[in-house]
């Protein structure tokens, strides 16, 4: 048997510059797609009813969900804020918790924000050409930081890993990036639990 057979395609082709594909189909996030995840509610509300853009959006290479494969993407993050919040995509867990997820910066500036479920906090500044590793147990959200340019990463994991986004919907995660004096400030989550 051909354990090849349900990979259609070796090769993908991504743009440098917009992170997207035309060999793949994106998810894409509206700012009322992230309710809750933001601090500021009311600058929340106030976002989505004047002005509901498209937050983020992500490639995602479609690939049996087995161990022995890997799945793999872009996710394209665009410039905002909501307050003085930086844009930033949900975050998730994987549901098989134990396992890892490598990202690589294409273009943009911003960070990645890392949590463990017993509050170990990790934070890496992403640019052009950094990778991060995120270890197994943590989860992961990308925030942008600056005023016009998308974040691209180009991101793998283990194809079963699977998103598990409710945790963080319901607890957030326990720091926050927000604009203070025109700089990034890395804050305790008010509403955190
Ligand atoms: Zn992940």
């Amino acid at each position: 048997m051909n354990k090849r057979e349900n990979i259609e395609q070796l090769s993908i082709n991504f743009d440098l510059y917009t992170g997207k594909s035309s060999d793949l189909h994106s998810i894409k996030r509206m700012l009322s797609d992230m309710e809750r995840l933001y601090y500021d509610n009311k600058a929340f509300r106030k976002e989505v009813e004047s002005n509901d853009i498209i937050v983020y959006e992500y490639y995602i290479l479609e690939i049996p969900a087995t161990p022995e494969n890997l799945l793999y993407g872009t996710t394209i993050l665009y410039p905002g804020k909501v307050g003085n919040e930086y844009f930033m995509n949900k975050g998730h867990f994987h549901q098989i918790l134990n396992t890892s997820e490598v990202y690589y910066c294409l273009r943009g500036e911003g960070y990645l924000l890392m949590e463990d479920p017993e509050g170990e906090v990790l934070i890496a500044k992403i640019n052009p050409g950094t990778s991060v590793y995120v270890p197994p147990r943590f989860a992961h959200r990308c925030i942008n930081v600056s005023k016009n340019e998308p974040l691209i990463s180009f991101y793998s994991c283990r194809a079963d890993a699977g998103h598990d986004y409710k945790t963080i919907e319901i607890k957030g995660f326990r720091k926050l990036i927000i604009e203070e004096r025109g700089k990034p400030k890395i804050i305790n989550n008010p509403n955190w639990e």
